[in-house]
């Protein structure tokens, strides 16, 4: 047993919540802010499909990863080191080649779900049709069905969850204005900068790209219950009174504020 399950949704909800604390403590990293409200809505929006996802129908491919390895003898450091390299190789240039198929007219079918998901952020990453996220799940145990030693599975599948939820999802300003384009012009940035420069598809016109601030607007705070106006207060008062600030932070992670 090698408890790629165990690895795949620890993985995916542990980057998911470091996502959720740059989505609320560092929105100026973010290249769109979320208040948190957006923030509410929009993890409440995609939760059901992702944890359906990520939870439910992983499993059989997971399991899969599992019975690839019955009566698996361990190999050579010499032999693991290739293995590892040709799974870097490959694997990025998978996730190029299965992200373009999806684009094309009929995959794109199943593909579009995720791309009507305007606001990216961490936990969104497997917000997919179940079909398209078949095709993730293939590539995430991809090291597997080529009976790679496990323990290259087990990294490959951290590396990965890494990559696609924290660069590419989260929004970052540095690091994620690459993919960030291709949720706005669907033609371009399938994959890492390098692929989509050798195969013509790479754009970094990164103006298309505008910093939206989503601030709390005053109707936001009208339209509250006055028990949600009185639970929300913490965060609701914009401050640079250092004392204030603090509590405006913490009052972020009012449990109310996540039900
Ligand atoms: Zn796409
Ligand atoms: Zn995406």
């Amino acid at each position: 047993m090698n408890y790629f399950y165990l690895y795949f949704i620890i993985g995916y909800y542990t980057y998911s919540v470091l996502g959720l604390i740059i989505d609320i403590f560092t929105i100026d990293n973010r290249i769109n802010s979320m208040n948190i409200f957006s923030v509410k809505k929009n993890y409440i929006k995609v939760s059901h499909l992702v944890n359906t996802n990520v939870l439910l129908r992983s499993i059989p491919f997971l399991f899969l990863a599992e019975l690839m390895y019955i009566n698996y003898e361990d190999v050579s450091y010499i032999t693991f080191l290739c293995q590892y390299i040709v799974t870097l190789i490959l694997g990025s240039n998978l996730e190029y080649l299965l992200h373009r198929l999806r684009h094309t007219n009929y995959l794109y079918n199943y593909h579009s779900k995720h791309h009507t998901q305007k606001l990216l952020f961490g936990y969104m990453t497997f917000y997919e049709h179940p079909y398209d996220f078949y095709l993730s799940m293939i590539l995430i145990i991809f090291p597997a069905l080529l009976r790679f030693s496990p323990s290259i599975t087990h990294s490959w599948i951290l590396l990965y969850l890494y990559k696609t939820v924290i660069i590419d999802h989260c929004n970052l300003f540095f690091y994620g204005k690459h993919y960030n384009l291709h949720h706005e012009v669907k033609k371009y940035n399938f994959g890492y900068k390098y692929i989509d420069n050798f195969c013509s598809t790479f754009n970094n016109n990164y103006s298309i790209i505008k910093k939206k601030n989503d601030d709390i607007k005053e109707s936001d705070i009208k339209n509250l219950s006055p028990f949600d106006n009185y639970k929300c207060y913490s965060y609701l008062c914009k401050t640079h009174d250092k004392e204030s600030k603090i509590k405006y932070n913490l009052g972020k992670l009012h449990y109310s504020n996540f039900f």
